[in-house]
């Protein structure tokens, strides 16, 4: 049973967010599961296992069911920790919890996105975002909705490309490098995300803005879902990866909450 708990008043949250009201408040699952068809890298040595320990009745009399499973971090719905891209970065068990909690403002870019499948957001597309909504508050995470979510858990259709261990023919959307650095620098954005398979783009072979962000010690989400539905302002992020000791990152669940289900 949900009360009116104000979540605001238990964090110190980095900008000054309204009071959320569980009563009213609707609940976004940015999340995908994981299973056989979750998505990872091509060079991924492994994918999601899950493996059954126990399923059935017991001599005791109960029921009883219990499974391992096994996965690289970086697969499926999940956080990059800035060490992932940046030696001496946070790893996801240092990761404060005020970094991982924070309003969310919401970049759509699907037209774009649809028309080009290698767009990469750029610093006139956030000028444009601001004309509209306001400028961008210090402290938000930023998600950037391509629609992407939308083919999974289709691979070629999702990465561009389903060669098995080949990198090299990707293509999907994602940020680009100056508006990154504009986002961090002049925005004082804390945490990115994204509705593909990577922060930046298919073609990418250096990453530049994992190693910003890695560098700026800022979280990223990679192949969160349903972003395309938060509104382009007011949701909050509440975005919890497994506490890995020095981990370079891991699985998600990821959530938001928009005041009185003020969805799009
Ligand atoms: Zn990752």
């Amino acid at each position: 049973m949900w009360k009116s708990l104000v979540l605001a008043s238990s964090l110190s949250l980095p900008v000054s967010a309204d009071p959320i009201d569980f009563a009213t408040a609707k609940v976004f699952d940015l999340s995908h599961a994981y299973g056989p068809d979750t998505i990872f890298w091509p060079t991924s040595p492994i994918k999601f296992e899950h493996k059954e320990l126990s399923y059935g009745e017991t001599a005791g009399g109960y029921f009883y069911s219990a499974y391992s499973f096994c996965m690289p971090e970086h697969g499926g719905t999940h956080m990059d920790a800035p060490i992932h891209f940046y030696r001496g970065g946070d790893t996801v068990s240092d990761l404060a919890l005020e970094n991982l909690i924070m309003p969310a403002i919401v970049i759509d870019v699907r037209a774009q996105a649809e028309a080009d499948r290698n767009f990469r957001l750029d610093v006139a597309n956030i000028e444009a975002f601001e004309e509209v909504y306001g400028r961008i508050p210090s402290g938000s995470a930023v998600l950037l909705a391509t629609g992407w979510d939308h083919f999974w858990p289709d691979v070629k259709a999702y990465m561009g490309d389903d060669s098995p261990g080949d990198a090299s023919k990707l293509s999907f959307p994602s940020f680009g490098a100056e508006a990154i650095s504009f986002l961090v620098k002049e925005r004082g954005v804390k945490l990115i995300g994204i509705d593909t398979a990577s922060i930046d783009y298919g073609k990418s072979k250096d990453f530049p803005v994992h190693q910003i962000v890695g560098r700026a010690n800022i979280p990223a989400l990679e192949n969160l879902k349903s972003i395309d539905e938060l509104p382009p302002k007011g949701a909050t992020l509440i975005a919890l990866p497994i506490k890995i000791k020095n981990g370079s990152g891991g699985p998600v669940r990821a959530v938001a909450l928009v005041p009185g289900g003020a969805g799009k």
